[in-house]
């Protein structure tokens, strides 16, 4: 056999424009009480995304209709000080979803969504600072509907790689294997142009393909799209 004849054909992906929005409808997600696997399901209206979680195993519930959120909020806020009204006093901290939870906290991003203590530092009297909550959407690794931690994601030598389900994973690597890669006028909004340089160089292709076929392994067969 001539060592030509080994030679495949150079395989081809022609990026067609896809958000990574589109891959949304299915997110794999560890539950954020209990860690075990579950799944985001959600549709596109027009307007806006209808998403639902039910972790089979604990029981939390969350649902996009009541703005639930089971992610990182920021708590921020500032007010003089009430006493001698030269120090501002600020509030702005992290709050993680409490595992011990029993209930979906009600993260409405309202203002007047509680107050909290804050000690001036100049005459050293206590005030409650009023603050409002907003979601942290810690884009890296973290469904984009409710903010539970996915379960498809890995750690590599230059950063998380991780996908929502299995026909993202299936695209990546299409993307991923192929030795030429189209674009046809597209904008920079695109999945695969919003990617990270890493996962693009050919020199990485074989390590992040083995990559993806570790996350491979954590689907099953239920997990289809
Ligand atoms: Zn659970
Ligand atoms: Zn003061």
């Amino acid at each position: 056999m001539t060592p030509a004849a080994n030679i495949a054909a150079p395989t081809r992906h022609r990026d067609v424009g896809m958000r990574l929005s589109s891959f949304a409808e299915r997110v794999e997600v560890r539950c954020a009480r209990c860690d075990r696997s579950g799944a985001v399901h959600a549709s596109w209206t027009s307007r806006h995304w209808v998403a639902r979680y039910m972790c089979a195993h604990c029981g939390l519930e969350a649902r996009s209709e009541r703005d639930d959120w089971l992610g990182s909020i920021c708590l921020w806020g500032r007010r003089p000080c009430g006493y001698c009204g030269h120090q501002w006093l600020h509030v702005s901290e992290q709050r993680d979803f409490k595992a011990d939870s029993s209930t979906v906290p009600d993260l409405r991003l309202t203002p007047g969504f509680g107050s909290i203590a804050r000690t001036c530092p100049i005459c050293a009297h206590s005030s409650m600072v009023d603050v409002s909550a907003h979601r942290l959407h810690v884009g890296d690794g973290h469904d984009p509907h409710f903010g539970l931690p996915l379960r498809l994601i890995v750690t590599t030598r230059s950063g998380p790689l991780w996908v929502y389900n299995r026909d993202h994973l299936e695209e990546l690597r299409r993307y991923v294997g192929a030795q030429h890669r189209e674009r046809q006028g597209l904008n920079g909004r695109s999945m695969m142009s919003r990617l990270p340089t890493w996962i693009k160089l050919a020199r990485n292709r074989q390590y992040v393909l083995r990559m993806l076929d570790r996350l491979e392994t954590r689907l099953t067969p239920a997990d289809g799209a």
